[in-house]
C-alpha cells in the first residue's frame, strides 16, 4: 500500500522507447490495448520514475486514474464539447478528445451533456454557523450578535462544530464549491470534519481578546496540519476592532513564521470606520498597514467602507479582498465598492459569510447578487458584467489561496460537473452569462484532489450528516 492507501500497480511494454508509455506524453488510448497490468513487490520508486528491466520499459501508475469522457468545456467563453480530461493523483494529467481509460479499475464518468468548471472558491465562511440557520434573522448588526448569536456560541462544543462543518461542506458541495477560507471556533475539528468530506479547505481558529486564551493555541494548529494535502492552517483575528494591537502584531509574527494566510474581517460597517478614524486617526486598512499586515497572504474580508487611498493601499500592498455581498446587503452594512477596488487593481474575491448571515453557502447567488448590485450602485449595467464576476469566484479566488486552478494539465483536480440539460441554459448562447444571471441549480458532480464527492446529484452519507446537524441544532437551542 502506498501513503494514500491505494495499492499501486505498474504496466510494461516490451522493448518500447523511452517514455513511450508515459501517461503524459503518450496516447492513452494505445496503452489500453498493449499494457499488461502486473505487480512488482518492494520497489521504492516515486510516481512518475521510468524503470528499464531488461529489455522492458516499466512505468508506474496509481489505482486513483479517472477520466471524464466527452465532457464540455469553456475556451474564451465559448462552448468546446466532446474534451476528455484525464486525472491521476489528484490533478489533471492530460486533456484531449480522444482519451480512453487504461484499465477496468479506472473511475470512467460519462460527461455527455455536461459543462465541467474549476471548482468555486468560497473566500469567507463560518462553516459551523450552518447549524444557526434561520436561528435569527432580520435584526440590526450588534443586537444580532449580542442577544443572539454570542450566547448560542457560548454553548458551542466541538462535537456542534463537527456536524455543522459536515453540514457546511455538503451545502458547498452542492453548490460546486471545491475549496473554502474558514474561520471558527475549535479549528482542529473542523479540519478534521472537513478533511473527512475530503473538501479543501484553508482554516482559522478565530482569535480575540475577549477569549485571550485562543491565540496560544493558533501556532500548535499550525504545526499539525502544516503539510495537508486538503487542509492549510490559517490565522484568524477576528477584526481590528476585537483584537488588540499587540494580538495583531503577534498573529502577524505567526503567519510570517510560518508563511501561513490571515483571515480577517476589515471595515465592514461605516460604525467601525468612523470609531477608527476617531479613535486613531486611521482608517482601518491604514491602521493594519501600520502594523505591517497588509500583503499577499491577507484575505480582508467585508471592506466594504474604503476611500479611494484604501483602495490604492490594498493594491499596492497586494491585499486580498473578500466580498461577501449578501451578508453586507442582509445586515444592511453596505455595498462595497468593488468597481473602484477593480480599477485600483485590488485583488476581489467572493465569499458568502456564514449561513447566519446569508442564509446559504452559493457562490452562483452571491455572483448574481454581486454583479447587479454594483451595476445599480454605479448606476449603469456596465459596471460589472457576467465575466468579471465570473472572475471574482474562480480565477481572482485561486490567486489569492495561492491554488493552481483551471481545466489544464498540472492544475488541481478540482472540478465540477454542471448539467446542461436545464432551462436554464437553453438556449446555449453565452454559458457564462447563464452561469451567473440564469443557473438556479444543476451542479451534477464535485471532484476535489482527483476524489469524487458527489457523482449525479448524490453525496454518500448525507441524511446522516443532516438528522445529526438537526440534533445539535435542537440541544444548542433548549
Ligand atoms: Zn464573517
Amino acid at each position: 500500500m502506498n501513503s494514500r492507501g491505494a495499492m499501486h500497480h505498474w504496466f510494461a511494454c516490451p522493448s518500447a522507447p523511452r517514455g513511450a508509455c508515459d501517461l503524459k506524453t503518450s496516447a492513452v488510448g494505445r496503452l489500453a490495448t498493449s499494457a499488461q497490468p502486473f505487480t512488482f513487490a518492494s520497489v521504492d520508486l516515486k510516481p512518475d520514475d521510468p524503470l528499464r528491466l531488461g529489455n522492458l520499459f516499466i512505468s508506474r501508475r496509481y489505482f486513483s486514474l479517472m477520466l471524464i469522457k466527452n465532457v464540455s468545456i469553456l475556451e474564451s467563453g465559448q462552448l468546446l464539447p466532446g474534451r476528455d480530461i484525464l486525472i491521476e493523483e489528484g490533478k489533471i494529467a492530460k486533456m484531449g478528445s480522444d482519451l480512453c481509460n487504461v484499465s477496468d479499475d479506472d473511475e470512467v464518468i460519462d460527461g455527455r451533456g455536461k459543462l465541467a468548471i474549476p471548482g468555486l472558491i468560497n473566500g469567507h465562511t463560518h462553516l459551523a454557523m450552518t447549524l444557526l440557520r434561520g436561528y435569527a434573522d432580520d435584526m440590526e448588526l450588534m443586537p444580532w450578535l449580542q442577544e443572539k448569536i454570542w450566547p448560542l456560541e457560548a454553548k458551542i462544543t466541538e462535537e456542534d462544530v463537527s456536524w455543522g462543518v459536515k453540514l457546511g461542506c455538503l451545502e458547498q458541495i452542492r453548490f460546486g464549491i471545491t475549496c473554502y477560507n474558514d474561520m471558527y471556533y475549535f479549528p482542529d475539528t473542523a479540519a478534521k470534519a472537513s478533511k473527512e468530506m475530503g473538501l479543501r479547505a484553508f482554516i482559522s481558529g478565530v482569535v480575540f481578546d475577549m477569549k485571550p486564551e485562543l491565540l496560544g493555541q493558533v501556532e500548535p494548529f499550525i504545526r499539525r496540519w502544516q503539510g495537508d494535502e486538503l487542509i492549510t492552517p490559517a490565522v484568524g483575528p477576528h477584526a481590528a476592532y476585537t483584537c488588540s494591537e499587540e494580538t495583531l502584531l503577534k498573529a502577524k509574527e505567526i503567519a510570517d513564521r510560518h508563511d501561513a494566510m490571515i483571515h480577517i474581517h476589515l471595515s465592514e460597517t461605516s460604525e467601525e470606520v468612523d470609531d477608527f478614524v476617531l479613535s486613531k486617526g486611521k482608517s482601518p486598512v491604514e491602521y493594519l498597514d501600520s502594523l505591517g499586515l497588509l500583503n499577499s497572504r491577507l484575505a480582508a474580508v467585508h471592506c466594504v467602507w474604503l476611500s479611494l487611498e484604501d483602495c490604492r493601499l490594498l493594491a499596492e500592498r497586494k491585499a486580498n479582498v473578500v466580498s461577501c455581498t449578501v451578508s453586507n446587503l442582509k445586515l444592511t452594512s453596505g455595498i462595497a465598492p468593488l468597481n473602484t477596488m477593480m480599477k485600483a487593481n485590488v485583488n476581489v474575491c467572493l465569499g458568502t459569510d456564514g449561513a447566519s448571515s446569508n442564509n446559504n453557502l452559493s457562490l452562483f447567488e452571491e455572483m448574481k447578487t454581486t454583479a447587479i448590485v454594483q451595476k445599480n450602485a454605479y448606476h449603469t449595467p456596465a459596471a460589472f458584467s457576467a465575466e468579471q464576476v465570473w472572475r471574482l469566484a474562480t480565477e481572482n479566488a485561486a490567486r489569492a489561496f495561492r491554488l493552481n486552478m483551471g481545466l489544464r494539465p498540472g492544475s488541481l483536480a478540482d472540478l465540477v460537473l454542471i448539467d446542461l440539460q436545464k432551462p436554464w441554459f437553453c438556449p446555449q448562447t453565452n454559458i457564462i452569462s447563464h452561469l451567473v444571471y440564469s443557473m438556479t441549480g444543476g451542479v451534477d458532480t464535485t471532484i476535489v484532489n482527483g476524489k469524487v464527492l458527489m457523482r449525479e446529484g448524490v453525496i454518500p452519507g448525507e441524511a446522516e450528516i443532516m438528522e445529526k446537524a438537526q440534533e445539535r441544532f435542537l440541544r444548542l437551542t433548549s
